[in-house]
């Protein structure tokens, strides 16, 4: 960020979208923490900081539990400093506040969702936010691949006065190191549900990676093209002939495709199940794979760990319930030891961030992407509306 903020008002479009529990305690800050250095930054320059955001997706206007006043006791405490508050972002009162802040001081808006227009891209409602600020800042990556009024349109109410937060600024590092500057080997690892979520993602990291790693409900379309019995794993019927286009294009770019050989099956869908461990191909009727077997993790663990470059989106099996974790749990170790080696990680995705998230290891990768959607998208398109709003000077 190369701006000074001194005596600047910097309206700073964050991600506070945390989950709240039933006495709207925040209950994971990571998106508050995720804010904290741009904020501070802007204060240290001797600036004031109005902050917007979304919370949830409320459907008819103000609604309690998706106030953002809730979150002023965790911004509080995290910023060290009593925040001021706006319970409606466009009230008179509320510019009445913002125009009156002075250096240091930071003012909370009221869910920009509470109004329509911010969704649905309303020109006239991102002027009006506009008018809160002398500098517009976009440190949301999380909403970076929605054209929101706050997100994209408003960028133009400030020609010369835009830019990317740290969040923001950290995360476009992170993927290009990936995706443009990244040493190879490269290693992408999906998984997840379904194929029909990744095509377009798969699609691209052909043209991109040197091992493309495939796992988690997702890997069964695959086996099953090639000809094998998945008895009722998840699968869709309709992206098998995608599934075998997929091999051919990766085969004719020389990039190596690795399904699972072996999987973890259950006779229901349930922790509790009986489980056995078989040949992927060989899955009886009336059984699922829930989780890749331990010879797939041997070879998934050995790609992995000789990779340089490793992006990692979706998890290896059902990870929620403990029988079916321990494809993933390898996956996310395998990826921390290839980056104590050396070699750059980046997570991103959201149960693959909850996976990393419940095995204690975000330290242990070289970073975690605080935006699952806009993520994917990113690498998809090249690019993201609230991306090439700050970019395209006009
Ligand atoms: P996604 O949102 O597409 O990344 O999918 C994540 C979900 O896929 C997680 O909730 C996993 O439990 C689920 N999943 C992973 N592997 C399987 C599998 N073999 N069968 C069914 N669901 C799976």
């Amino acid at each position: 960020m190369n701006i000074n903020f001194n005596n600047k008002r910097a309206l700073i479009r964050v991600d506070f979208n945390v989950p709240l529990d039933a006495q709207f305690q925040v209950t994971d800050n990571s998106r508050i923490m995720a804010a904290v250095p741009t904020i501070r930054k802007v204060l240290a320059d001797g600036g004031s900081v109005v902050l917007m955001s979304h919370l949830g997706r409320p459907k008819e206007g103000p609604t309690e539990k998706f106030s953002l006043k809730h979150l002023i006791p965790a911004l509080e405490k995290e910023l060290s400093i009593k925040l001021k508050f706006a319970d409606d972002c466009i009230s008179e009162n509320a510019f009445n506040l913002s125009s009156n802040l002075k250096p240091g001081e930071i003012l909370l808006l009221e869910n920009l969702r509470f109004y329509k227009e911010e969704e649905k891209g309303n020109v006239a409602f991102a002027e009006k936010l506009s008018k809160h600020g002398d500098i517009y800042v976009n440190d949301a990556f999380g909403t970076a691949h929605r054209a929101h009024a706050s997100t994209a349109v408003i960028a133009q109410f400030f020609t010369n006065y835009k830019t990317f937060g740290y969040c923001i600024e950290n995360e476009l590092k992170s993927i290009n190191k990936v995706l443009h500057e990244g040493k190879k080997p490269f290693t992408a690892i999906m998984g997840g549900a379904k194929v029909s979520d990744k095509i377009i993602i798969l699609q691209q990291l052909i043209n991109k990676a040197d091992n493309i790693i495939i796992g988690g409900g997702m890997a069964f379309t695959f086996v099953k093209a090639l000809g094998g019995n998945i008895g009722k794993s998840l699968f869709e019927e309709d992206r098998l002939q995608t599934a075998l286009d997929i091999l051919a294009d990766a085969k004719q770019k020389k990039v190596n495709i690795y399904i699972p050989i072996d999987a973890v099956i259950a006779d229901d869908f349930n922790n509790d199940a009986q489980i056995k461990m078989v040949d992927v191909n060989c899955i009886p009727d009336g059984w699922m794979g829930l989780d890749i077997g331990h010879e797939t993790e041997k070879i998934f663990g050995e790609v992995i760990s000789n990779s340089n470059t490793i992006l990692w989106n979706g998890p290896m099996g059902v990870f929620e319930m403990s029988n079916f974790e321990s494809g993933t749990k390898s996956v996310a170790l395998a990826i921390c030891e290839a980056t104590k080696k050396g070699a750059f990680s980046l997570i991103g995705g959201g149960d693959s961030v909850a996976a990393i998230n419940k095995y204690n290891l975000a330290e242990e990768v070289s970073y975690v992407s605080t935006g699952g959607g806009a993520l994917l998208e990113y690498i998809e398109a090249g690019t993201l509306p609230g991306i090439s709003a700050i970019q395209n000077n006009n």
